[in-house]
């Protein structure tokens, strides 16, 4: 469903992705790990196309669904590639409002499938029988592992293909993270997850594929098993073992 082919990014001179190639599977969960500063940010923000917006650039190319991206309108790419944050973020403003401001901003007008998109949403997150008598109180007010499960459940509200994850469970306590992951593996039939994670433990419990990046480059990627159990590269079994 992506391709990333000879990708390098670069900021300003530094360059952070160094010839990165890999395919990424469709309704499948990747994971990306490496140490702080690796480049796996980088690497979702490329994706999204958010990289050109804080001053980086591109060289190679990246295809979503056998077209390049650059070739997307970016409202477009943004619609079928939903990203969520490390730090649980609602919109300052109700939860009703949270899920329905970006099928709103792309013309969904008619109030029955608006709440229609607001009750599905909060089933598949596990907050609808938490929140559906509150959905007028600001998303502020609920719990941050709350509030990450509304955030998921806000990037799913206009159908992306692809949802990419930036730490999502590392502000969370264990049943919080526990939650999210089971939220993750049942999306999995309708969509394409990319996950980051610090998590080594959290990568094998619920992803398929794991790319082990170090200083921009791929060092190892395949079945998740494969990456843990019989590591090629001696650097990514140094890396699991916890020596970096
Ligand atoms: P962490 O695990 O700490 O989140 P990471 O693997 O996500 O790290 P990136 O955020 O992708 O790492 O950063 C890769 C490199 O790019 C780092 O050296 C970082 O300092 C640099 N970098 C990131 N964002 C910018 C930016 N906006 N301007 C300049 N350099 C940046
Ligand atoms: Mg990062």
């Amino acid at each position: 469903i992506i391709e990333l082919a000879n990708l390098s990014a670069y900021y300003g001179d530094k360059k952070v992705l160094n010839n990165i190639n890999m395919r990424i599977a469709k309704n499948k969960i990747t994971a990306i790990i490496g140490p702080s500063g690796c480049g796996k940010s980088t690497l979702l923000a490329v994706l999204n196309r958010m990289l050109e917006e804080n001053g980086g650039a591109i060289e190679g190319k990246v295809f979503f669904d056998d077209k390049d991206i650059l070739n997307y309108p970016k409202d477009e790419l943004r619609k079928r590639i939903g990203i969520v944050f490390q730090k649980p973020s609602p919109f300052p403003m109700s939860i009703y409002k949270n899920l329905t401001y970006a099928p709103l901003y792309y013309g969904v007008r008619n109030k029955k499938i608006l709440n229609q998109i607001v009750d599905d949403k909060l089933k598949i997150s596990g907050l609808y029988h938490e929140v559906k008598d509150n959905l007028k109180i600001s998303a502020l007010k609920l719990s941050g592992g709350q509030q990450q499960r509304l955030c998921i459940a806000r990037a799913l509200t206009v159908e992306p293909d692809i949802l990419l994850m930036d730490e999502p469970c590392s502000a969370l306590d264990v049943k919080n993270t526990a939650n999210i992951e089971d939220m993750l593996v049942n999306l999995l039939d309708n969509y394409t997850i990319v996950i980051v994670t610090h998590n080594l433990s959290q990568a094998k419990r619920i992803s398929d594929y794991t790319a082990f990046i170090l200083d921009g480059e791929i060092v190892e990627y395949g079945e998740t098993n494969e990456v843990f159990n019989n590591p090629k590269d001696k650097r990514t079994k140094e890396y699991i073992e916890g020596i970096y």
